[in-house]
């Protein structure tokens, strides 16, 4: 991190705001935690990618929490290209005194530059591969761009850069680890699958509950995740000889499902308990 924070810092001069991609259904998560105070007051854009997985309504929620922050943010789906072009547009809205100034000095051809940052498989590549197409700009041709730093042509008024180095999560918060596992940011083998599927549970059971009705034929309220991993389990017949629940094939079952939103999209992550 201290080797990202230094690049970051050295290349804030060239850039005029940094969008920060973050997994829609783990806003929270799947952030870095020191980016805002290695950015200082650079302008930033939050980017909810992933939203074909996310739940609708909960990262509409998201977008109204960060505007009420004062921060832009939009939702896209870098796999199909969604939003794409809404992103392009935010920059210009975002950035718009800075065109001004621009024009006022007559320098019209000065692109606007922002920095992609995230943490490793929020879909930072694939977005700025769907967003520059093939007219990769050369680092080099470049005075004033260290070498070795990535420059992405989007259009006429835009250049992005990608993050100089890696940014991580908030790892030494246990909860965050098991959310990055749960979306399969992070490999599931570190931490055991049935305790990530009892989280699952927990916030099924109090968000979700109409989606556990509608695939599980579960009915009534549950406190407790492993109780409900169970009942899943129980009406999926994962039975072992002797009577008893199979909770690491329901586990297993149940995380497949969730990552193949097979139970529907879902947000684990909610505006409303961060505000
Ligand atoms: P990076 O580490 O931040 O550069 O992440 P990648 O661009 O390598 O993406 C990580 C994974 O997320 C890949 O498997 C992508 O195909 C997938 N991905 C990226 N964007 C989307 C999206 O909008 N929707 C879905 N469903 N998957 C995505």
């Amino acid at each position: 991190m201290a080797k990202t924070r230094r690049k970051i810092k050295e290349i804030l001069p060239l850039i005029d705001a940094v969008a920060e991609v973050v997994d829609a259904r783990v806003p929270v998560s799947s952030r870095n935690p020191e980016l805002r105070s290695i950015i200082g007051a650079k302008p930033l854009m939050i980017l909810l990618n992933k939203c074909d997985m996310a739940d609708p309504a909960a990262t509409a929620d998201w977008i109204e929490y960060y505007k009420s922050k004062g921060i832009t943010a939009i939702g896209i789906e870098c796999k199909t290209g969604k939003g794409i072009n809404a992103f392009k547009n935010a920059v210009k809205t975002l950035l718009a005194d800075k065109l001004k100034a621009y024009a006022d000095k007559g320098m019209v051809g000065k692109p606007l530059r922002v920095m992609v940052v995230g943490i490793p498989n929020v879909g930072k590549s694939t977005f700025i591969n769907r967003i520059e197409g093939n007219n990769r700009a050369k680092a080099e041709n470049r005075p004033g761009v260290t070498r070795g730093n990535q420059w992405f042509t989007v259009d006429k008024q835009l250049e992005l850069l990608d993050t100089p180095g890696v940014l991580w999560p908030k790892f030494e918060d246990k909860t965050v680890g098991e959310r990055l596992a749960l979306t399969g940011a992070v490999k599931d083998n570190v931490i055991d699958r049935e305790l990530l599927a009892v989280r699952l549970c927990e916030i099924l059971a109090e968000d979700y509950a109409d989606r556990l009705a509608a695939r599980y034929k579960i009915s009534g309220d549950y406190t407790d995740g492993y109780d409900l991993l169970c009942e899943i389990g129980k009406k999926r017949g994962m039975i072992m000889r002797g009577g008893e629940i199979d909770t690491e094939r329901t586990a297993n079952m149940l995380l497949e499902e969730f990552r193949n939103c097979k139970i529907g999209n879902i947000t684990l992550e909610r505006a409303k308990k961060n505000a």
